[in-house]
């Protein structure tokens, strides 16, 4: 029944109401003071409704974390001995107590997104036993001032309530895009998450004041770069752990991972899917292995199959087929412009193309699959030259068969101009070693232009140099819709036989 009471004095009160200035009472002073009553109970609500709001998530963190142990995080091996290292001070306590050390507070992950910064918080808090309260620091940011500071103080109340309530000694208190609380301060201003920072540094300073429970604060982010100084000073997040990309092993140690609840084939090469995924974060290698049972699915199959796994892989890197229809001349400009891409890659990097395709995924209408390449870590001036041409290509396809560009080379310039920025930065052009800072911004545009002026100018004598294969292979594309990289090979093969 008390289900019903609300909408009771709802439906009755206004009723009453209309019936006591029917017979003749003066209500006014009630409704005053019923609207006065309930503006109050609004304001409240918006600014302590906060503490509502705050017990419900901390209602849904309560739930109990699944134990997520360091050997289901696949790669990330230095990252995660880094981790253990700086855990095994937290558990080792009493050691470092008689060392005089002083415990370790805080612990930064930085790396790109879907990297597995969530899932390392979760294993530091199975390996030290702890409870493991999650927060984002988005939901710190509030219009109202103090809100913000306040959540903070809840966040860290709540992991030591919890840790009580469970018997446990240590607490891991995992925020997640600290940036968004963390950023640099500047000049006078006050910002509202200027109070929230403070709180945060607050907290953090408190930690050594209370033995039991053990608090350590895992922040994530990545953008390291924006972090308050205040924030990564000693005694802070001091330790900073870098969780990059997984390397070729790595990617194969995330997708056998995921693949463990999942038929394979037995046929199935996972080194071939590892290298196919270049430049894939465990998030998107988690895709994949659960796109390629959607697609196995689909088929009605029983296992997952190596194509499976293929279309998977385009499907996190380009996106889902779509049924566009575009019109036949779009469809040859597309041709003609991934052609372009195609061409000057086999030309830079030959046997780098895989298939050529017309099928439009995603955003794009077109696309060219490159083949594994050796991972690198190092760009020679060469290499950077020959990526740059690849990515202008396309555009200048279009140039010499239709005598102008479209806008389907955006993405292309935008690839082209960050690795120029890199050859600058790296010291790899006339500008020679430098800082972005110490030039005007007219003299990088020259040189800029200059350097792509440059490089289109080369790209567009290659492709006229290979006009035969070009307009081959123009054919084929056309016709079939999908050229692969043997039959790509084949033309340029024939074309070298061909008397000039
Ligand atoms: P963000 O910065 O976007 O918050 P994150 O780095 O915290 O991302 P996680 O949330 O830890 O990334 O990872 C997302 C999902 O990706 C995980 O739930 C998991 O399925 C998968 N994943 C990511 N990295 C790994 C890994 N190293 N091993 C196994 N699975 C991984």
């Amino acid at each position: 029944m008390p289900k019903w009471t609300k909408e009771i004095v709802i439906g009755f009160v206004p009723v009453l109401l209309i019936f006591l200035a029917y017979v003749g009472v003066n209500i006014l002073p009630v409704v005053i003071a019923l609207i006065m009553l309930g503006a109050l109970y609004a304001v409240t609500v918006m600014r302590g409704g906060i503490t509502v709001g705050a017990a419900q998530e901390r209602k849904r963190k309560k739930a109990p974390p699944a134990k997520l142990t360091f050997e289901e995080i696949g790669g990330q091996d230095s990252a995660k001995q880094e981790l253990r290292e700086a855990l095994d001070f937290m558990i080792r306590h009493e050691e470092i107590k008689k060392f005089g050390i002083r415990p370790l507070k805080g612990i930064l992950l930085t790396g790109p997104p879907g990297t597995g910064k969530t899932l390392m918080a979760k294993a530091a808090a199975s390996y030290t036993n702890a409870v493991f309260v999650a927060a984002s620091g988005s939901e710190f940011v509030e219009m109202y001032v103090g809100v913000g500071a306040s959540r903070i103080r809840d966040l860290f109340k709540d992991a030591r309530t919890r840790a009580l309530k469970e018997n446990k000694e240590n607490a891991v208190i995992f925020i997640d895009e600290i940036d968004v609380i963390g950023g640099k301060r500047e000049g006078g201003q006050q910002r509202e998450y200027d109070q929230t920072l403070n709180q945060l540094l607050t907290e953090m300073d408190g930690i050594y004041t209370s033995d039991a429970p053990r608090i350590l604060l895992i922040a994530a982010t990545n953008r390291k770069e924006m972090l308050d100084s205040a924030l990564l000073r000693p005694g802070r997040f001091d330790r900073h752990i870098q969780v990059d990309l997984p390397d070729k092993k790595g990617r194969m140690h995330i997708l056998n991972i995921h693949a463990k609840n999942k038929p394979l084939h037995p046929d199935v090469n996972m080194t071939k899917v590892a290298e196919e995924s270049y430049g894939f974060s465990g998030a998107q290698l988690e895709s994949v292995m659960n796109e390629a049972a959607i697609y196995a699915m689909r088929e009605n199959l029983s296992q997952i199959e190596q194509r499976h796994l293929s279309m998977a892989v385009d499907k996190v890197m380009l996106g889902e087929k779509t049924d566009r229809e575009s019109t036949q001349e779009e469809k040859r400009r597309v041709a003609v412009h991934e052609l372009g891409h195609a061409v000057l890659a086999e030309i830079v990097a030959p046997g780098s193309v895989n298939q050529v395709a017309l099928s439009p995924r995603g955003k794009a209408l077109g696309y060219v699959r490159h083949n594994p390449q050796e991972e690198k870590y190092l760009y020679t001036k060469a290499y950077l030259e020959g990526q740059i041409m690849i990515a202008l290509a396309g555009a200048a396809a279009e140039e010499i068969y239709y005598g102008g560009r479209s806008t389907g080379s955006s993405n292309d310039f935008e690839q082209a101009l960050n690795m120029v920025q890199t050859m600058m930065k790296s010291g790899l052009t006339s500008l020679g070693i430098m800082s972005m800072d110490m030039v005007t911004t007219e003299v990088l545009m020259k040189e800029n232009q200059m350097i792509l002026d440059d490089l289109a100018a080369r790209t567009k004598k290659l492709l006229e140099e290979h006009a035969a294969v070009f307009e081959h292979s123009l054919d084929i594309l056309l016709k079939e819709e999908r050229l692969s990289g043997d039959e790509f090979r084949c033309q340029f093969r024939d074309s070298t036989l061909l008397p000039a």
